[in-house]
């Protein structure tokens, strides 16, 4: 029986690896995670993270395939095949502070890979690294005390959270880049086995190893630079009339554009585009290209722009100040259907509001309170002003002014006449992800703010 074995057990590896083993009944497949309480939270009633789909999955593969285990080195000293899953953020010091990726959790990985391995490994790279990370893995590795051999290959994770089960279930492509030689020919051949399960062949793409670590960054500065582009259309919409909605879709409809991540927003958050970005830009700095550098540092200062323009636009609009006033806050996840907060958008537009003097009450359907508060904390805000409501009514009750921060289908739904009811007057909705009907909510008596919409009449 072949064994997988998953270094991580976060929002990639978990769900990564419940749907391996869902669809490799005959491989035996461990989580796991030097976090004990993460290990915990997967063997528990509640997982530890939100993802549609996914409770269903793991509940039918734990303990029959599918297992998750703080013992780290015996599940890596047993298995054939290494999934690497850790987290890869961006270095807070030294060289490259603010830019590179930290590898150092990468790096204690492979070591231990390196210490406790008997038996030859595939090692594959799930996280996001840097192009040339394979390299430094394979010097790591190469010096083992137990004359392992070791073969890296590159297979990145392009699952989006909010749809991670449906994407691992049907993903666009799966890539694997590994070396080429016959021993690197043969691992790449062992792992196409195990998505070929269930992955069409035609979907399955093999690339040397730098094509595929650098695919990763290209793709999600790609996605990046398309929300950027629609949100620097958007203030250009507000200063002219035109809607940015009807502009996205017409311009969407060129079918060498493609109507999909072309929706004007308050900026895109999540552990990934920022951080993957920076990296990008850091490598072609490292390569004396500084204009490449400077194109897709664009992505990241249009982002940033944006959402200064939409805390810009709540507290001019409120007869500029927000000074004692409360703001309720709907949404605080960095995109629908998942309870992930890193780097969140609404991370800064609270922060915003909260240095005008504004009191904030937040309310997400995941997004637990401890983790509201801390988010907030981290960025030095005082707790004083920041409530958590249990629903977007409590949280907007007696406030002057809401801020939708997140797409959540439940704020389509919400009854804005009882809330418009019990709210401040002149009561303001400024809707930062466009996802209620703008007219509707002026005859009830808002005034509105929609993203790249023309202003209220
Ligand atoms: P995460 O922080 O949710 O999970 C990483 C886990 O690795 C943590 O639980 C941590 O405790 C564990 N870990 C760290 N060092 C370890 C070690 N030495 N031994 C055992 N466990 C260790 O991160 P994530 O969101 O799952 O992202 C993981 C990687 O995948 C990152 O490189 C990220 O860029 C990439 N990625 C993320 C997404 C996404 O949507 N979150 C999508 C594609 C790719």
């Amino acid at each position: 029986m072949v064994k997988i074995c998953c270094i991580g057990a976060g929002y990639v590896g978990g769900p990564t690896m419940a749907v391996i083993a869902l669809k490799c009944p005959s491989i035996e497949v461990a989580v796991v995670d030097i976090s004990a309480a993460r290990i915990a939270a997967w063997n528990g009633d509640e997982l530890p993270i939100y993802e549609p789909g996914l409770d269903e999955v793991v509940r039918q593969c734990r303990g029959r395939n599918l297992f998750f285990s703080a013992d780290v080195e015996r599940h890596v000293s047993e298995a054939d095949i290494v999934f690497v899953s850790v987290n890869t953020p961006t270095k807070t010091r030294g060289l490259g502070a603010g830019k590179a990726a930290d590898l150092t959790y990468w790096e204690s990985a492979a070591r231990m890979i390196a210490d406790v391995s008997k038996s030859d490994k595939i090692v594959v790279e799930k996280s996001t690294v840097p192009v040339k990370t394979a390299e430094a893995i394979e010097k790591i590795l190469t010096h083992n005390c137990n004359a392992v051999n070791f073969q890296v290959l590159s297979n990145p994770e392009f699952l989006a959270e909010g749809t991670a089960v449906q994407d691992l279930l049907r993903p666009d492509r799966v890539l694997i880049g590994g070396r080429e030689t016959a021993a690197g020919r043969k691992a790449v051949d062992a792992l196409k086995d195990v998505y070929a399960r269930w992955v069409p062949a035609d979907r399955i793409v093999t690339t040397n190893l730098w094509s595929a670590e650098l695919t990763k960054l290209a793709a999600n500065a790609f996605l990046a630079q398309r929300i950027s582009s629609v949100n620097a259309i958007s203030a250009l919409c507000e200063a002219t009339g035109a809607d940015v909605s009807e502009v996205a879709a017409a311009v969407g409809m060129d079918g060498r554009i493609g109507p999909k991540f072309l929706t004007a927003g308050v900026g895109f958050g999540g552990s990934c585009f920022q951080k993957d970005i920076l990296n990008l830009v850091y490598i072609c700095e490292r390569h004396g290209l500084h204009e490449p550098a400077a194109y897709w540092k664009q992505v990241i200062e249009v982002n940033d722009y944006q959402k200064r323009r939409f805390v810009t636009r709540v507290v001019s609009s409120m007869f500029n100040t927000v000074s004692g006033k409360k703001v309720a806050v709907l949404g605080f996840a960095f995109k629908k259907d998942t309870g992930d907060s890193r780097e969140t958008p609404a991370i800064d537009v609270c922060k915003g509001l909260l240095a005008d003097g504004a009191a904030v009450c937040v309310y997400d359907p995941q997004v637990t309170e401890d983790q509201i508060r801390q988010d907030l904390a981290a960025v030095g805000e005082p707790m004083r002003q920041v409530g958590v409501a249990r629903d977007a009514y409590e949280a907007a009750g007696g406030a002057h002014a809401i801020c939708i921060l997140t797409e959540w289908d439940e704020f389509k739904a919400l009854d804005y006449r009882r809330i418009f009811d019990g709210m401040q007057k002149p009561a303001f909705l400024f809707d930062g992800r466009n996802v209620v009907d703008g007219g509707e909510l002026r005859r009830i008596g808002f005034i509105v703010y929609s993203i790249g919409k023309p202003l209220d009449p």
